[in-house]
């Protein structure tokens, strides 16, 4: 029988143990943990995923604050208050939202930030102590699904884990936690120049799915039995609905869902446990910068 990875009740059980870990501190006299954003022009989706982390800042009792540029902001300008964020002792960590206008150059404006409070874990310094098996604030996505597969007790030694997608911030550092040893499994990283890609991930016995495409992975792509993850998260116009949409996987739900032995929905899966993942790491940071125990 197909059982669910319910994201969003995990979600909100690790939020309850966020917040009452901070008012723990908050009690003794502590301020709380700060996580600040940096949200450059008024992309609709960007503007959501802030919002979201916004929010959920506040609920597990962090101070949360965004500092809003507009889309004809200059690099320079960008930097000086990345510079700012860095120095400033009373914020524990900061993300810069993805994607910035064209105009700048996005590598550069991650590398400037502070790796002690780059809480996304998308900078060089981070990524490089992640694939060195150290102590380090892991991208946000991959980092929730492992979580969502330990609470869980989802068995990853000696499994074969296909990941088909190796961007920077999801499929390879995915790829990487997977195959490390806490998680122990083996690991195929699959992409868009993969040769016959059906007959891999039907090898899969942990299919992580994030190429960015409604509905590809079919159920004559997936093993019976399989764990299925999937990333993917796309809105596709839908008059039927009261907000105008629905939301679709990167995964054929309606056909692949039966053959799992577990699986993400969309949405409710991996998402929640994204958000989640930052606040994690904000903690972290916060506990470190404060010289706090865990
Ligand atoms: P990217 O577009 O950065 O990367 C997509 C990857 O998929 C690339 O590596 C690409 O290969 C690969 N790919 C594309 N087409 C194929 C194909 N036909 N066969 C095999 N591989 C293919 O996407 P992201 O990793 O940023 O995001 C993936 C999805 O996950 C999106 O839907 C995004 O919205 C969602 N997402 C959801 C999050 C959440 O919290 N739920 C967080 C982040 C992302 P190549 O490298 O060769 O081009």
């Amino acid at each position: 029988m197909t059982q669910i990875l319910n994201g969003k009740e995990l979600a909100a059980q690790i939020k309850d143990e966020i917040a009452n870990r901070v008012r723990h501190f908050t009690m003794e006299g502590q301020r709380p943990p700060h996580l600040a954003a940096i949200l450059v022009g008024d992309d609709g989706a960007s503007q959501t995923y802030v919002a979201n982390k916004e929010k959920s800042s506040k609920e597990v009792g962090f101070i949360s604050s965004v500092y809003r540029f507009p889309a004809t902001t200059t690099e320079a300008e960008l930097m000086e208050s990345i510079e700012f964020l860095n120095n400033d002792d009373e914020v524990d960590g900061f993300i810069v939202q993805l994607p910035l206008p064209k105009h700048i150059d996005e590598r550069r404006v991650i590398n400037a930030i502070n790796p002690n409070k780059d809480v996304d874990g998308f900078s060089p310094i981070n990524i490089g102590r992640m694939v060195l098996g150290e102590e380090a604030f892991l991208p946000a996505t991959p980092k929730g699904i492992v979580t969502l597969l330990q609470r869980y007790g989802i068995e990853t030694e000696g499994k074969h884990c296909v990941v088909v997608g190796r961007s920077n911030i999801v499929g390879t550092p995915m790829a990487n936690l997977m195959s490390r040893k806490a998680l122990n499994s083996t690991v195929t990283l699959c992409h868009s120049k993969t040769a016959d890609l059906p007959s891999i991930t039907r090898q899969a016995d942990i299919l992580i799915v994030a190429i960015g495409k409604p509905e590809f992975v079919t159920a004559d792509m997936v093993k019976e039995g399989a764990v299925v993850v999937d990333v993917g998260i796309h809105r596709i116009a839908d008059s039927t609905k009261k907000n105008g949409f629905r939301l679709l996987g990167d995964v054929k739900h309606g056909e692949v869902d039966a053959k799992c032995s577990w699986v993400t929905p969309v949405p409710g899966g991996v998402g929640p446990l994204t958000i989640v993942s930052l606040l994690e790491n904000t903690f972290d940071a916060y506990l470190r910068s404060k010289n706090l125990k865990k």
